[in-house]
């Protein structure tokens, strides 16, 4: 008879065993202070750190305005929207969010979830299924949601060496002309900072009659003129068919969503079991989102901050002799590549120094490139910067130091 409990714990214990077990840390959050927070040590007493692995970039989940709109409609409509979009779940604010996304990306429609994971699965799995015979080439590097959505369409996948135009070109010219295919990729990798060759993968999807689907969940807000990511870059007949972006990184509040030409969103739309049966995101939060995207498109000025603070805190980890990974993004991952001490560093950037980087293990990146996953926000001061760069420097010495005795013996 199968021991239910003794088999879920020794899946932990191996977990646990390899370093890849996740803690987390409960965060008492400050829009005054962000980046910095406030938290409970294993003593019960409180304490500070200052955050190194938030994903809000542009520090716009703490924004005045952004906050206000969220509270002043909720006060107005109430906290949830009380239904799924089809059963009493779309509002005025549904619809002025959707407008704005179509907007923001050049596209006839767009469509809202609740988060881009959900965007992608149900997207993916829906368009999969749509099309008879359907090829998906995939990016070795996509995010879980991606391949995720792939599979639970049943259709077939190939998947395409990181970045490798060359290698997607070989397997497109190797699929015979009449089978439906999906070139599915992300513009800035979450993890490597790597940003793909947006044009030439739609100019060889258009060459191969394949329909091209980018994930833009940490471009949105931060690249292209005003914040529409890589692709906003391209004219828009060069651009993607499908962009899937997020409301919650570069925008500050929550959902997600993707932007298409209206059959392809009336579509999924339609089809979508994750569009369809689950309840809609809550007005304010549309609210708050339409706002934040307001803002981040005509205040130029954040995006460009953003980016000198990136090139400032590199700037910053090179004087301190703190190697990161070189990318064009705006990610700064420093490699550790053994699970264990990945977790042991982060431990004590923590504990010891009143700094807070999670560590990225396996599965999130594969065994051997566990890494500390950096990212700066507007607000990140040159002090902090200063802490970070002189903590790593410390704990990266004594972490070689205490390595090469344990090879020696
Ligand atoms: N796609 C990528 C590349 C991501 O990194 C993430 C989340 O971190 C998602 C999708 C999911 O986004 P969301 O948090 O809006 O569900």
């Amino acid at each position: 008879m199968t021991d239910y409990r003794k088999t879920l714990e020794q899946h932990m214990l191996r977990l646990k065993q390899e370093g890849n077990y996740r803690y987390f840390l409960d965060v008492q959050k400050s829009a005054r202070d962000f980046p910095r927070f406030y938290y409970e040590d294993a003593q019960g007493n409180t304490r500070t750190a200052v955050n190194w692995c938030s994903n809000d970039y542009l520090c716009m989940s703490v924004h005045e305005s952004v906050a206000g709109r969220l509270a002043e409609v909720a006060r107005q409509s109430g906290a949830g929207s009380g239904g799924t979009r089809n059963i009493s779940g779309t509002t005025v604010c549904h619809r002025e969010l959707e407008q704005t996304l179509a907007s923001l990306h050049r596209k006839e429609a767009a469509l809202l979830f609740g988060g881009a994971y959900l965007a992608n699965v149900t997207a993916l799995s829906t368009l999969g299924k749509l099309f008879p015979g359907m090829v998906f080439l995939s990016d070795e590097r996509n995010h879980a949601s991606i391949i995720e959505g792939i599979k639970h369409s049943g259709a077939e996948k190939m998947i395409f060496r990181h970045n490798d135009i060359q290698h997607l070109e070989q397997l497109l010219t190797g699929l015979p002309a009449d089978r439906p295919r999906m070139i599915v990729f992300e513009s800035v990798y979450s993890m490597s900072g790597n940003i793909a060759p947006v044009e030439a993968i739609v100019r060889l999807a258009q060459q191969h009659n394949a329909l091209t689907y980018v994930d833009e969940v940490h471009a949105v807000g931060l690249y292209g003129r005003d914040g529409g990511g890589i692709s906003a870059l391209l004219q828009a007949d060069h651009a993607p068919d499908i962009i899937n972006g997020t409301l919650a990184k570069g925008f500050g509040v929550t959902g997600g969503y993707i932007a298409a030409d209206r059959v392809i969103a009336d579509a999924v739309r339609s089809f979508g079991s994750g569009f369809i049966f689950t309840t809609s995101l809550p007005p304010a939060i549309c609210a708050a989102a339409a706002r934040s995207i307001r803002i981040v498109r005509e205040d130029h000025r954040l995006r460009l901050l953003f980016h000198e603070k990136v090139r400032q805190l590199r700037q910053m980890l090179a004087a301190y002799s703190v190697p990161w990974i070189p990318n064009p993004g705006h990610i700064t991952p420093v490699r550790i590549g053994d699970a264990v001490r990945c977790r042991e560093i982060a431990e004590r950037l923590l504990d010891e120094c009143g700094v807070y980087v999670q560590p990225v293990n396996y599965p999130t990146v594969p065994k051997g490139e566990e890494c500390l996953r950096i990212t700066v926000t507007t607000r990140h001061s040159e002090a902090d910067m200063v802490c970070l760069a002189e903590s790593l420097q410390y704990l990266l010495q004594a972490d070689r130091q205490h390595h090469s005795v344990y090879i020696a013996a």
